[in-house]
């Protein structure tokens, strides 16, 4: 039965023989989860070869070698002098060239004299150093064996990305005892063909006989990606056949008010074609008895809070309630700043809500919620505390929604009864993957800028231009031009990361006094407070110099001009996004990468695809084609999907054939699909 293979992936890995509770929490750190499945999950990253040489003059060092010596010697470590010195097995090889096997543990060298005897010849497998002292050396071999036993040092060594704890040994120990218990488990009577060819494509790359195998256009390789493929779009597509089933039927009552005309009337701005467009096709979803699933996505500044306005004033004739969520107090503070004054013109009640609001005030604004007044409320994850109840609330517009969880988004929408959905996004998505990654929802693109906008000219420049740089600003400054100046992470360390901010804060500091600093390291609060008060047209704030904690969304039209240091750092579509918080007024904007010496002419090439062009899914495609799904999305934490097998590059074909795959009406009775959907854990696609 399959079951007893399932049953077996969800084993905890402590219960494999050799391995305990303190190894499995060290596979914990490494493989983000400690069961038999996620150990199977994560496969090596290449193939070491262990062909046996006949002289070290083939190898250099840092190579890994295997090779057949004769012992020559033994030489006792220890303490000399106050210096410790290993022991020593000094050897020949085939050619009589000299190699020394260290240990440091000199305890042990008892142990190691009688595995290698003086005058016998034996197989050695290790990293290959030289010294000056020693010549050719191996430290602590990976490998010693006698002639006869050869076959016991694989001839292709699968090397597992690890971390602190875990060697290697450790690995392929590990892997040997899963497959056996899995062979023990499989009846190839009652084991279902699928799950004995996923098995089979699993153990291929565990066991790779070169890097071929382990390559996403492998055909094992290529198997689990589909699988896992397959997984996802079936789970979207049962999402979709339950949402379908909902209904939601507040658009077809009468009309209590008539707010959207006023709406388009109380702009200061006409709304561009593309706004309209969307508008109009969330008004239709809206029409329709099953609830919305849209998403609108558009570049910053082309204008998606203006369409969520809509939609939520729309929502508002019904009678029933809105909220827009945003990821921070800062951005909901924005929303609210812009959002409230137009409801105001026509007696909408418009309300903030987030983590700031305290007692009587917030108690306030929560019975206002109940009691349905408040038609329109903005603000964080506050929205969705336990103790806030909604009278009717109709639609959920989410800001940045990758920004919060598929729990967060379900906490939400439960507030509702199946209200409609609309997620706004500004991390434009290939069309190849918007299906996988936004799942079931249908998709509105804002491609077209505000009129009256300027391309923000964007220019690359080495380093040690900085300074001709920052004197070249500095008139601009003075005529009341704001200044973003972004230092990336420099290393994975927080504090090295600071320092480096901290310093280009200084030195600013004295160009513009009154400059602003925003890290990582600052608490919430300190950050939020050096945003408003660069944000705020008034303050004397010119300058601020941040790492790439500065919120994506933020809004302030008199900054022109970004700064980005380090930019071959950046993926492109990050880059894109941090340019994309100038640009957002009427005057003409500024955009500086500024790279450091050792860039790569294909890191150069890169940044011109960013001078060259403003247009987000272009500059997508293109980090894509650079750097993988993986780069593009982030991490798992963020929200997005991450893969373990699939590659958007080599695995494009396998997008269509499993999201054609899913379409099967019988897709959520499916075992196979059933199964999968439990191996890829695909309780966070979207839409669910
Ligand atoms: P996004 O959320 O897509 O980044 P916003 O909705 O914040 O963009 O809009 C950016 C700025 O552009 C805001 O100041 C907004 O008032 C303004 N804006 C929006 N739509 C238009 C338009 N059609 N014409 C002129 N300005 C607009
Ligand atoms: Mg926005």
């Amino acid at each position: 039965m399959d079951k007893e293979v399932f049953d077996f992936f969800n084993t905890d890995l402590q219960f494999i023989h050799g391995v305990g509770p303190v190894l499995a929490s060290k596979f914990n750190d490494v493989l983000g989860g400690r069961r038999v499945l996620d150990f199977l999950l994560h496969i090596p990253s290449y193939v070491r070869p262990r062909e046996i040489l006949d002289s070290v003059m083939e190898a250099k060092a840092g190579d890994t070698i295997t090779i057949s010596v004769m012992v020559k010697s033994h030489k006792r470590g220890g303490v000399f002098k106050g210096r410790r010195r290993p022991s020593q097995i000094v050897c020949a090889d085939k050619l009589s060239a000299p190699l020394t096997i260290q240990f440091f543990n000199v305890k042990f060298l008892d142990y190691w004299m009688e595995k290698l005897p003086i005058g016998s010849w034996r197989i050695v497998s290790g990293k290959l150093d030289f010294s000056n002292r020693d010549g050719a050396i191996i430290n602590h071999p990976d490998f010693i064996e006698t002639p006869e036993n050869a076959t016991k040092i694989p001839a292709h060594q699968a090397i597992y990305p690890s971390g602190e704890g875990l060697t290697q040994k450790t690995f392929s120990n590990v892997r040997d005892q899963i497959f056996k218990i899995i062979h023990e488990r499989i009846n190839a009577n009652n084991t279902s063909e699928n799950l004995l060819e996923f098995l089979d494509a699993l153990e291929h790359v565990h066991y790779p006989e070169s890097n071929d195998d382990l390559a996403p256009n492998s055909t094992f390789v290529a198997k689990l990606a589909y699988c896992e493929l397959f997984a996802h779009q079936s789970a979207i597509a049962i999402n979709r056949n339950l949402r379908k089933a909902q209904v939601n039927m507040r658009q077809l009552r009468a009309k209590k008010y008539d707010l959207i005309n006023k709406f388009y009337e109380s702009l200061p701005f006409k709304l561009t074609s593309a706004q309209q467009r969307a508008i109009d096709e969330i008004f239709a979803d809206f029409a329709r008895p099953v609830p919305m699933m849209r998403l609108v996505q558009g570049d910053v500044g082309s204008g998606k809070t203006m369409v969520a306005c809509g939609a939520m004033i729309k929502m508002a004739e019904t009678g029933a309630q809105s909220v827009l969520l945003a990821p921070t107090d800062t951005l909901a503070q924005q929303h609210f700043a812009k959002i409230k004054p137009l409801c105001d013109k026509f007696g909408l009640v418009c309300d903030v809500l987030t983590g700031r609001d305290k007692g009587v005030a917030r108690r306030e604004k929560l019975i206002s919620l109940k009691s349905g007044r408040t038609k329109i409320a903005i603000g964080t994850h506050a929205l969705f505390s336990e103790d806030v109840i909604y009278k009717d609330l109709g639609l959920v517009v989410i800001d940045e929604q990758h920004r919060f969880g598929v729990a967060q988004r379900t906490a939400m929408r439960s507030k509702g009864n199946n209200p409609d959905m609309l997620a706004l996004s500004a991390t434009p998505i290939p069309r190849t993957l918007s299906m996988t990654v936004y799942g079931d929802m249908d998709v509105s693109i804002i491609n077209e800028k505000p009129a009256g906008r300027l391309p923000i000219k964007t220019t690359k420049l080495p380093m040690e231009r900085a300074k001709a740089l920052i004197e070249r600003i500095a008139p601009q400054i003075k005529n009341g031009a704001k200044v973003f100046w972004v230092c990336p992470l420099v290393e994975e360390s927080e504090n090295i990361d600071m320092t480096a901010a901290q310093s280009r804060f200084e030195e600013l500091n004295k160009y513009f006094p009154g400059s602003g600093l925003c890290h990582g390291q600052m608490d919430k609060k300190a950050r939020d407070k050096v945003m408003e008060e660069f944000a705020d047209e008034n303050s004397k704030m010119r300058v601020l110099v941040s790492t790439t904690v500065i919120e994506v969304g933020i809004d302030v039209p008199s900054a022109t001009i970004m700064v980005i240091e380090n930019a071959e750092r950046f993926g492109l579509a990050a880059l894109h996004q941090l340019r994309g918080r100038v640009g957002r007024g009427s005057k003409q904007s500024y955009c500086i990468l500024l790279y450091g010496n050792n860039i790569s002419p294909d890191g150069l090439k890169r940044l011109d695809v960013l001078c060259e062009t403003e247009d987000g899914f272009v500059i997508a495609e293109q980090d894509l084609m650079m750097r993988g799904v993986g780069e593009l999305l982030g991490t798992k934490q963020s929200g997005w999907i991450q893969y373990y097998f699939v590659n958007y590059r080599e695995h494009r074909d396998l997008f269509k054939l499993a999201q054609s795959a899913s379409m099967d009406d019988n897709i959520a009775k499916n075992n196979w699909a059933k199964q999968l959907r439990a191996i890829f854990d695909c309780s966070t696609i979207a839409g669910a």
